[in-house]
């Protein structure tokens, strides 16, 4: 059998963000319209300042606004909120994102409660989870939404397809399962209380990976042909004595009997901000009660 198709996360991110951005760019020079993001930030963890910066540059190159705010470590919950609610109220602001996880005297449900769920870009807040689950338009969280449109790539036809989600975050293999189930997908997920996981795994037309293990999902989890997108990211040492990162899935067997796979790097981690910059600009049309641009 012909070994996996690799499906390439970084040029299909890439598409989306000139997509993005071309938009942004009708939408300022037709209208003299801009999209702008806030990021905030609370204390100093250096993973979440990168990933922070990050999210910043992708929307100065796509033409968004950025705007990044920064609080100690010891904000009270009350003073967080209320700047989030000062971003509710700023209308240069489309989306309002605040990078997780958070110092623990804070609760990250209330707070991300408290943003405009128009504008919650994460895709986290309560009324946009009811509203995927429901079936209805609203804002879904980025890293689902990536892997729904890298699985489009290689499978334009869900329908009846037996997908497996592995992991039940809220963060991402809950969202993925509604977003599969929508699809008309046979929908199972499996987490660490299930029994055989990887026989589960093994029924899998569609099997998407959220866990956080390395090379976990070795071939015996794999059907023959099977679709394997991998949002798993692991921080490794590499052979040559370097740092990198590793996946859930153990890419170099799984990819001799998968029909698609996605690599890591590579794969799911680039589609996260470029979806994040979509959110962005599907909120700011909304808001301005504009119709959805093609993205
Ligand atoms: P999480 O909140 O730690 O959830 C992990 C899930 O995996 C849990 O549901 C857990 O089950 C399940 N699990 C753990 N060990 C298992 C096992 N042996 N067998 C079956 N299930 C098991 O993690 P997350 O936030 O969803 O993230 C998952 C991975 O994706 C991480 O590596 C993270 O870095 C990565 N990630 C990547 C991106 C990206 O942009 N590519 C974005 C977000 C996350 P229980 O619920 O029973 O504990």
């Amino acid at each position: 059998m012909a070994e996996a198709r690799v499906i390439d996360g970084r040029a299909i991110a890439a598409e989306l963000r000139g997509r993005v951005a071309d938009i942004a760019s009708r939408l300022h020079n037709e209208m003299n319209l801009s999209a702008g993001l806030a990021t905030v930030l609370v204390g100093s963890d250096p993973a979440s300042q990168v990933y922070v910066r990050a999210k910043a540059r992708a929307c100065t190159a796509a033409g968004l606004g950025s705007f990044e705010l920064s609080f100690p470590a010891d904000i009270s919950e009350a003073a967080l909120v209320a700047e989030v609610e000062k971003l509710n109220a700023d209308d240069t602001v489309d989306g309002v994102l605040v990078q997780l996880p958070l110092p623990q005297h804070l609760d990250a449900h209330r707070i991300i409660a408290a943003i405009d769920p128009a504008k919650d870009v994460d895709g986290f807040h309560p009324a946009n989870v009811g509203r995927l689950w429901s079936g209805l338009p609203g804002l879904v969280p980025c890293t689902p939404q990536g892997c729904m449109i890298l699985l489009r790539t290689v499978r334009d036809n869900l329908s009846g397809a037996e997908a497996v989600v592995l992991g039940r975050s809220n963060l991402v293999g809950k969202p993925l399962a509604a977003l599969l189930l929508a699809a008309d997908c046979t929908v199972t997920m499996v987490h660490s209380k299930s029994r055989d996981a990887p026989a589960i795994c093994r029924r899998a037309d569609v099997l998407v990976t959220a866990v956080g293990r390395p090379l976990m999902v070795k071939t015996k989890w794999i059907k023959h042909g099977a679709t394997v997108i991998d949002v798993g990211i692991s921080p490794a040492a590499l052979p040559d004595g370097g740092s990198g990162v590793l996946g859930d899935v153990d890419f170099d067997s799984v990819r001799k009997i998968a029909g698609a796979i996605t690599p890591v790097p590579g794969g799911v981690g680039p589609m996260t901000i470029a979806c994040l910059l979509r959110n962005t600009m599907l909120a700011a049309c909304r808001r301005r009660r504009l119709p959805d641009p093609l993205l």
